[in-house]
């Protein structure tokens, strides 16, 4: 089994349709050859395309990451590295508080550390992590266009953006941005009817989606028994594996086409995200789904 690929936009890049988050690595705790396995155990299933931040693991994960490359460089060729920026932790200590930056010096730069820590000469997507109230469109648009003319970065896209924030900074590219990557997920509805993934759909991008499985959320506490229910129920009728193909299935179904990412580390669950692909819910699946989340019916 392999899963299909898809591209973001008509200009490209072609993602794998299920892609494989890395936030959590530093948690995984894996040995460089042992994240290297890991590595060739998705890319073997397609999975290829490959989600960062410059924050993520408190500004480890990129360089773990890059670590157990550098011991089998030409599996670069074999992939698409996504990064964003944007957000300033204080884990390090010149940031006194969290905040934002997307200032052109500040994009700049933490591209530049993101290739160096991820060992790699560019980055196939780079994003805006958070919609930044003291963004200022034309210096973002400058950090980006000079950025991909140097080939430092193939693409460009955003994250948590709303559609009015997506249309400004696109009002000021030549260039398209080839995603928004959004938490979508039945625990988390709110971009189905707001106009972000309405957006995506007109502008033919493909959304990537973030935490399907509400970050774990899904699986604990008394808040989705009713959610965990129902997918138990059409679990059966469709004979999925596990609930969480349903939750992938059903964020695949928006007409957005979104991209799911995937939180585990767990080679047994990367396996069942990938299977998901071949599971189709009818729409009146769909909507009970939506409806054990959200706890009440359509209007
Ligand atoms: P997720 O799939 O919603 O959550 C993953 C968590 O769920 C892990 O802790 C995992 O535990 C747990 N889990 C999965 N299957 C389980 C099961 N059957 N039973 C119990 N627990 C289970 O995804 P996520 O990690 O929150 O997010 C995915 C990726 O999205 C991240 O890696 C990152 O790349 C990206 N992201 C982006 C943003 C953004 O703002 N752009 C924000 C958050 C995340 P195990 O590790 O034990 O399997």
């Amino acid at each position: 089994m392999s899963v299909s690929r898809l591209a973001l936009h008509a200009q490209g890049p072609t993602f794998s349709r299920l892609i494989m988050g890395y936030w959590r690595l530093m948690e995984w705790q894996l040995s460089p050859a042992a994240l290297l396995d890991l590595m060739k155990y998705h890319l073997d299933l397609g999975v290829t395309t490959i989600d960062h931040a410059d924050i993520y693991g408190g500004y480890q994960c990129e360089e773990a990451f890059g670590h157990a490359l550098r011991l089998e460089p030409s599996l670069r060729d074999r992939m698409e590295i996504v990064s964003k920026c944007g957000i300033a932790l204080t884990a390090k200590p010149e940031h006194a508080l969290n905040h934002y930056n997307t200032g052109k010096a500040h994009i700049i730069a933490s591209a530049e550390d993101s290739l160096r820590k991820l060992a790699t000469d560019h980055l196939d997507l780079l994003l805006i992590h958070r919609p930044d109230p003291l963004m200022d469109a034309d210096e973002v648009a400058d950090a980006f266009i000079s950025l991909k003319q140097a080939g430092k970065v193939k693409h460009l896209g955003v994250s948590n953006f709303s559609a009015r924030q997506f249309e400004l900074l696109q009002s000021r590219l030549p260039f398209p941005l080839v995603t928004n990557q959004l938490e979508i997920s039945p625990l988390n509805q709110s971009t189905t009817l707001d106009g972000t993934l309405d957006l995506c759909q007109q502008l033919r991008i493909k959304p990537m989606a973030w935490s399907c499985l509400g970050g774990g959320r899904l699986f604990d506490g008394q808040e989705y028994a009713p959610l965990r229910t129902e997918l138990e129920q059409i679990r059966h009728e469709v004979g999925a594996q596990n609930i969480e193909q349903l939750v992938y299935a059903w964020v695949m179904m928006l007409p957005s086409q979104p991209l799911p990412l995937i939180g585990s580390g767990k080679r047994e669950r990367i396996a069942a995200a990938v299977a998901a692909e071949s599971i189709a819910l009818t729409r009146q699946q769909w909507f009970r789904i939506r409806k054990a989340a959200l706890g009440y019916d359509v209007p």
